[in-house]
């Protein structure tokens, strides 16, 4: 299956393809923790994008482009990948068309995840990740064991650079400018499936295995 996750940041798309991606066996590939990777490693590409990342703007297209195209052309991709983060604009979505026809292969669905922006914020605001394994965590809802660090595996607890309250505000409007229009574009193609995505993390994975479900 060959699938797009679409919806605002802290919609839980990161999570919910997780959980997908490995009942599915196939590779998750999020643009946003391709970028993140590559700012923590200093390569060319990471030093280039992070201003970007840590305003909440989007990278320019020709790096974004080539991380992609670069990564659907590795073996685990063949038989099926999640995109979780592009395409991000109109721009991206026409450049992905010719790049899976070239791969003969072709969309199947686009899951929208619908939150509130007041869900949003109060979701990205008290998000805290760990830097050794990737769990997500949030101050609220979900607390690490211990505000510092993810004991008893002695990880280190972190807050994204682009969850700071600037930067969110910052990347809702650069959702609701650039990537909003998405959803009317695949609508109108007939590949959109919606899904709430303001429940809990069960109960939105309930919904999107029966939205996808009804398709398979
Ligand atoms: P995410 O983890 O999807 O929230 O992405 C974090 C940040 O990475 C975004 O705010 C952008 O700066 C950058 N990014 C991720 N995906 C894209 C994309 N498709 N196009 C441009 N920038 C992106």
């Amino acid at each position: 299956m060959r699938l797009v996750f679409l919806g605002p940041p802290g919609a839980g798309k990161g999570t919910q393809a997780t959980r997908l991606a490995n009942e599915l066996g196939i590779p998750h590939i999020s643009t946003g923790e391709i970028l993140r990777a590559a700012i923590a490693r200093s390569t060319p590409t990471g030093i280039e994008a992070k201003a970007y990342v840590d305003g909440g703007e989007l990278v320019p297209f020709a790096i974004v482009l080539r991380l992609v195209e670069d990564r659907l052309q590795e073996d685990d991709a063949r038989d099926g990948w999640l995109l979780d983060g592009f395409p991000r604009n109109l721009e991206q979505a026409h450049a992905l068309e010719p790049l899976i026809e070239k791969l003969g292969q072709n969309l199947d669905h686009v899951v929208f995840f619908e939150v509130s922006d007041d869900e949003v914020v109060r979701r990205l605001s008290g998000r805290r990740v760990c830097k050794t394994c990737s769990e997500t965590f949030h101050l609220e809802f979900s607390p690490p064991p211990d505000p510092q660090d993810c004991a008893p595996r002695q990880c280190e607890i972190f807050q994204r650079s682009d969850d700071s309250e600037d930067s969110i505000r910052n990347r809702l409007e650069v959702y609701s400018r650039e990537t909003d229009p998405l959803v009317g574009h695949y609508q109108e193609s007939g590949l959109l499936v919606t899904v709430s995505g303001s429940g809990p993390i069960d109960e939105v994975e309930s919904a999107l295995r029966e939205a996808l479900g009804h398709r398979r």
